[in-house]
């Protein structure tokens, strides 16, 4: 029934070594994320794809950041390890600010927050980042002279990179802000330090992201196309194997089996950039094609689809009869899912969801906090597994197929009423425009 021969998984793992050996970190906007781009679009262009294009957009890239910390303990100061959140700005000229620390947990105590309340001081913060766009103001208008975040999903010695909302950033400033790890935050607290010291030299220009595109036409160009997307680029100082170069290795294998059989619908490919500063890709990409996307019936995206353990989550935005018949089609190859039908700004394919576009995301996190090696330098080719990944696109493939067969589909475009309230909150909260 399956029209496909098994993945070969020596191909995976061979593109997979070109991303994250030859290549590694892919920050946007710099020559490796462009040597990404530049490699997704030759193998499209290999395996006979069409209009394979390579399109730029502006991005903010980070090109130095040196965060240093130390917490007075025992008498003396500590060095501690730390990252810098890229879009964040850098202390005062790059110098040292020394400060008492005032330790926040958020959400549930920002009424500590009152403006200017924390001049001079040091927040260190527990919980996530503010996800409500009032929090982040208050937390800005507190005017720390430094901001330390603890992330409470990742309890371990080490400290993730990550980014921060462009958007808020640009309207409602921000903090310089850096990351520590877990376990550090918990000795201070056991030690009662009080006292730290936090240094920021960040140097960041506007530069160029790619988004690579490319195409398998169907033989009903009339009919609406569908959309595979990953994207390619990673945050600072990890090969981001998992996060995503699993999405784009299991992009190309899609291409791959797919370019084998015939099709009706357009199948289309889209490895974006810069997805780390919340999908600036993506966005982009909807912006620049606005008129064709009433054209584009369904996103289907990869990111972070291959732990050796895990949950395969698949998060639909959009009918349910769509969620139904994708875990359907899955169910066939063996292959359940955890469905969601949360909204989530985190994903390429919420830009589509703003413009009425109905999406898929496979995601597969691995333990209660989302994905333990998380945008850390522990996001390597030694921790994900070629077997999940060719078990998905195996069972991925025949969906696909199907519905690129099918002249209508069993589904509707419309969204749900709740789901289309959180898409407008989230995008006129999130986004620039
Ligand atoms: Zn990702």
């Amino acid at each position: 029934m399956n029209p496909f021969p098994p993945v070969n998984q020596k191909t995976l793992l061979r593109d997979w070594r070109v991303l994250c050996d030859d290549i590694g970190e892919r920050r946007a906007g710099s020559t490796a994320e462009r040597r990404a781009a530049e490699f997704v679009a030759r193998r499209w262009a290999e395996m006979g794809l069409t209009s394979v294009v390579i399109e730029e957009f502006p991005c903010t890239s980070l090109v130095s950041a040196r965060s240093r910390v130390q917490a007075w303990s025992g008498g003396r100061w500590r060095a501690v390890e730390a990252q810098t959140l890229v879009g964040a700005p850098g202390t005062p000229a790059g110098r040292t600010v020394e400060g008492e620390i005032v330790w926040l947990e958020l959400p549930e105590n920002r009424a500590v927050l009152k403006r200017g309340a924390l001049r001079g001081k040091i927040a260190v913060l527990f919980g996530p980042l503010p996800t409500r766009v009032e929090h982040h103001r208050q937390l800005v208008a507190a005017q720390p002279s430094a901001v330390i975040h603890v992330d409470e999903r990742l309890p371990f010695p080490w400290a993730k990179s990550d980014g921060v909302y462009p958007a808020w950033v640009k309207r409602h400033g921000m903090p310089p802000t850096v990351t520590v790890p877990y376990t550090e935050a918990w000795q201070w607290r056991q030690a009662g330090v009080r006292q730290l010291r936090v240094g920021v030299r960040i140097v960041q220009r506007t530069a160029l992201s790619q988004n690579v595109i490319a195409e398998l036409p169907g033989t009903s160009p009339h009919l609406p196309a569908l959309v595979l997307s990953a994207h390619h680029d990673t945050q600072c100082d990890n090969p981001g194997a998992d996060d995503n170069a699993s999405g784009v290795v299991g992009l190309l294998a899609l291409a791959r089996s797919l370019a084998a059989v015939p099709r009706r619908r357009t199948i289309r490919f889209i490895s974006f950039g810069c997805e780390e500063q919340l999908s600036v890709g993506s966005a982009a990409y909807v912006a620049a094609h606005r008129t064709a996307m009433r054209r584009v019936g369904l996103v289907v995206n990869f990111d972070s689809v291959a732990s050796p353990l895990g949950h395969l989550e698949l998060w639909r935005v959009g009918p349910v009869a769509l969620g139904t018949l994708a875990e359907r089609w899955l169910a066939r190859a063996v292959v359940g899912v955890r469905t969601s039908a949360e909204v989530s700004p985190f994903f390429d394919t919420f830009p589509f969801n703003r413009v009425g576009v109905p999406s898929l995301c496979f995601y597969r996190p691995n333990f209660s906090g989302g994905r333990w090696q998380h945008h850390s330098r522990h996001d390597t080719l030694a921790n994900v597994s070629v077997d999940e990944l060719a078990r998905l696109v195996t069972a991925v493939a025949p969906f696909v197929r199907n519905l690129a067969n099918r002249a209508t589909w069993p589904f509707a475009r419309a969204f749900p009423a709740d789901q289309r309230r959180v898409v407008r909150r989230l995008g006129a909260e999130l986004f620039e425009s």
